[in-house]
């Protein structure tokens, strides 16, 4: 793939939560991190290939070249020592609509359905095969970086 054609997708990508951003939807994130640590909710966030690839372009951003090792069930971008996500500005779609009741609750699907549609767009553009659980996701959008 060309490089004009992958920032054109990672643009749309970004194009996508901006727009999440803008709705008026009444949700707040908190920042408690409590749904990234996955062994506490049962829940996973899922990735398309343009969300991977966004968030693994942040990760190397950080200075760092290798995913940490998860051993706790936790997300691998999630420091240990403070509790902060890595790449919180460019963090996937799924951890934006999460399913914290501190931040709201979650999303229906048909308040983002549009937006869910768009994500899948840019996965086919990108030779993706659909959302994919976050660390399966990362670990090859870092090796393709
Ligand atoms: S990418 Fe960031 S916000 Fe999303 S689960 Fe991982 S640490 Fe949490």
């Amino acid at each position: 793939m060309r490089r004009e054609e992958l920032q054109s997708a990672l643009g749309e990508v970004r194009a996508v939560y901006a727009e999440l951003a803008k709705r008026p939807l009444d949700r707040s994130c908190q920042a408690r991190t409590e749904c990234c640590r996955f062994q506490l909710t049962g829940l996973t966030p899922h990735l398309t290939k343009g969300e991977a690839i966004l968030a693994a372009k942040a990760f190397r951003a950080t200075g760092r070249k290798t995913l940490p090792e998860s051993t706790d069930g936790a997300c691998p971008l999630l420091k240990r020592d403070t509790g902060q996500c890595m790449i919180y500005g460019d963090r996937p779609f799924g951890c934006r609509t999460h399913f914290c009741n501190a931040a709201g609750g979650p999303y229906s699907r048909k308040q983002v359905l549009d937006l869910i549609h768009r994500l899948e767009d840019v996965d086919q553009r990108l030779g993706g095969d659909g959302p994919r659980k976050i660390q399966a996701a990362l670990a090859t959008a870092m090796q393709d970086l």
